[in-house]
């Protein structure tokens, strides 16, 4: 699956890291009491080194020692690096939370603006591994990586420069070995950041195809599909375990080997410093903090170089990021908003295709419908039905010509305000994990009063099976609604369209989940919510838009029909094809087979456990 990752060599890491730099910002403040207090951490560690000078070259001289002194200056320093440490530590990870936290409400809020050719085009395991698992690795590259960087260099800083001033010639080595570290150092961090976007990628892959079997359960357990789904599970954990492993031998090298690098200048140093001449120089005090520092240089190089690989697993991450916060939101350009539209809609020449470089899906269509007027939508699967119907609330805009709304050009209209006038019913109907009355009762309807929920409840005739839930109205539904048949999902939706009380109303095979007996009940339901509005609907069961205003044949994109009922039978031509097709049994006599024109592609899907009704 590695293959297909974008390599993203060409964007320069150091750009993205000061990007993210810039969300740590607005936390200057306990940033900088956090640096404050690794900055007192690292100098305790040279006052350390310091009082073994002195005990040495006091005791060398056979001078008096404090024996209350040391042993309270040996607390106090100890003393001291508690509080520094306490101080780095929790104002750090103040700062790395707050990061991560602004980072990932700021991409979910992003994803609720994205359009839909964003959500048809990437996968949805890996944008939720995005906001899980991606947005944590930029904790240490924003703050663990910081913290060390700035704790460990000051200790470094300091202990060099305590270093040079014992004596600035011997010192001199360790500028000798910067660039071989700097070799080492740099390999790594490509290496380390090409191997974290293979593990993030892979972590996507863990997400997706988690959820898409645990989703799809019924589907992977009745087709036998386990060995497959666990085939695939196997390759995205194997992947994302090679990859990691990887990661830690890059990260295993390159550490050792840079402290060789170091042991190399100390072995140097120690052979210079033994030089009679320079042993002369120096008191053995003097040549004790000498050697004791440059062996604690060791420590904090090792975590220095140690922390490369969590600030290339940050940029990995932090350029996964912000691809998606970099993403187009829907366009919104329009300004125009009214209280509540007529409803009187006008396609002139409408074309349609979903990508640029594929082909139309609907082809220069042009019609007009008056306000309140019912139009049904009939054809073949793959006709363009659906897609006809998403133009409206802008899921997707129209490639040329102009749909007008009350005469406006719908793109003037601000996304929210038109919307505000489209009621959706389809069959895939979304559930959320709450109440009844909250499901119905969703977004901007959230505080209309309990009565007008069950008005509209009982019009959808979703009341009679309400009435029997335990908690009647206040009973949760469970994760999209598990708990409940396809019909009842379904009244529920329609109620919540009902609701809304739009005056456009799309029916996107809203009753494909219904029985004959509950959709004729639903049926004079939708009858009376259709009355007064402006009605789009699509349907697979054709008695159920026999008494549309007009029905519209689609057939690979085009209007090839439009009439009534009656009209279009006695024309002879697609309509009468379609209604005889699906009033036939085998005998040629007339009967409703439930067989129908169009399935649909979710009616056994794995995301509407369809139970019978
Ligand atoms: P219908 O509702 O009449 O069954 P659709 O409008 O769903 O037809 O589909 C019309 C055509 O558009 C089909 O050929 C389908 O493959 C294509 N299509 C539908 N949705 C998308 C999409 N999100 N991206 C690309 N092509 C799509």
């Amino acid at each position: 699956m590695s293959e297909i990752i974008v390599e993203q060599a060409d964007v320069s890491g150091w750009a993205v890291y000061k990007r993210l730099l810039g969300y740590v910002r607005p936390y200057l403040r306990p940033f900088l009491i956090s640096i404050f207090g690794f900055i007192i951490y690292a100098s305790t560690q040279a006052a350390f080194v310091r009082l073994m000078e002195q005990i040495v070259d006091v005791i060398g001289k056979g001078g008096e020692i404090s024996r209350i002194m040391i042993p309270l200056a040996l607390v106090s320093i100890f003393l001291v690096r508690g509080i520094g440490s306490f101080l780095g530590n929790y104002y750090i990870a103040l700062v790395a939370r707050s990061v991560v936290f602004k980072l990932r409400t700021e991409m979910f809020n992003h994803l609720m603006k994205l359009p839909s050719l964003y959500f048809d085009s990437n996968n949805s395991g890996h944008t939720i591994s995005k906001v899980t698992y991606n947005v944590e690795q930029v904790t240490g590259a924003a703050t663990d990586a910081l913290k060390v960087i700035v704790r460990e260099g000051f200790t470094v800083l300091i202990l060099l420069g305590y270093l040079f001033y014992l004596n600035w010639r011997l010192s001199l080595v360790f500028l000798l070995v910067g660039p071989f570290i700097g070799l080492v150092v740099g390999y790594a961090s490509k290496r380390f950041r090409r191997l974290s976007r293979r593990i993030q990628h892979s972590m996507g892959d863990v997400t997706h195809v988690a959820s898409e079997a645990i989703n799809g359960y019924r589907v992977v357990r009745t087709f036998g599909g386990e060995e497959y789904e666990k085939k695939r599970f196997y390759d995205a954990a194997d992947q994302n375990m090679a990859q990691s492993m990887k990661m830690v031998v890059t990260s295993a090298i390159s550490a050792p080997l840079i402290q060789l690098i170091v042991a190399f200048a100390m072995g140097l140093l120690v052979w210079l410093a033994l030089h009679p001449d320079i042993l002369a120089d120096i008191t053995p005090g003097q040549f004790i903090a000498f050697l004791t520092a440059a062996g604690m240089l060791a420590k904090p190089t090792r975590q220095l170089t140690e922390v490369n690989a969590t600030i290339q697993k940050g940029i990995a991450a932090s350029l996964s990021i912000f691809e998606l916060l970099d993403a187009k939101p829907e366009h919104d350009p329009g300004s125009h908003e009214v209280e509540r539209v007529r409803g009187e809609l006008e396609f002139r020449g409408v074309s349609f295709s979903y990508g640029e470089s594929s082909e139309p899906v609907l082809h220069d269509l042009s019609f007009k419908v008056a306000a309140g007027e019912t139009v049904a939508l009939v054809g073949k699967s793959g006709s363009g039905k659906t897609t006809l119907v998403s133009l409206l609330p802008r899921f997707y805009a129209h490639t040329s010509g102009e749909i007008l709304l009350d005469g406006h050009p719908l793109a003037d209209y601000s996304l929210s305000n038109l919307r505000r006038h489209i009621a959706l019913v389809t069959q895939h109907v979304t559930l959320f994990n709450d109440t009844l009355a909250a499901n119905m009762a969703y977004g901007e309807m959230a505080d209309v009063p309990e009565e007008k929920i069950v008005a509209a409840a009982t019009a959808a005739h979703a009341m009679e099976f309400i009435d029997n839930m335990p908690e009647g109205l206040q009973t949760l539904v469970g994760e999209n609604g598990v708990l409940l048949s396809g019909g009842q999902r379904q009244r529920l939706a329609i109620a919540r369209a009902i609701l809304k009380d739009a005056p456009i109303l799309i029916l996107d095979e809203a009753t494909s989940a219904l029985d004959t007996e509950s959709e004729r009940h639903i049926q004079s339901a939708l009858e009376a919510v259709m009355e007064g509005r402006t009605t789009l609907v699509i349907a697979h069961r054709l008695s159920t838009i026999e008494a549309a205003d007009r029905i519209m044949v689609l057939d690979q994109g085009r209007i090839v029909e439009s009439g009534r009922h009656e009209e279009l039978l006695q024309r002879d031509g697609h309509y009468a094809q379609l209604h005889r097709m699906q009033f036939r049994d085998a005998d040629g006599d007339e009967v409703e087979v439930a067989a129908d024109l169009d399935p649909g592609p979710g009616v056994a899907g794995p995301d509407s456990p369809t139970k019978p009704d």
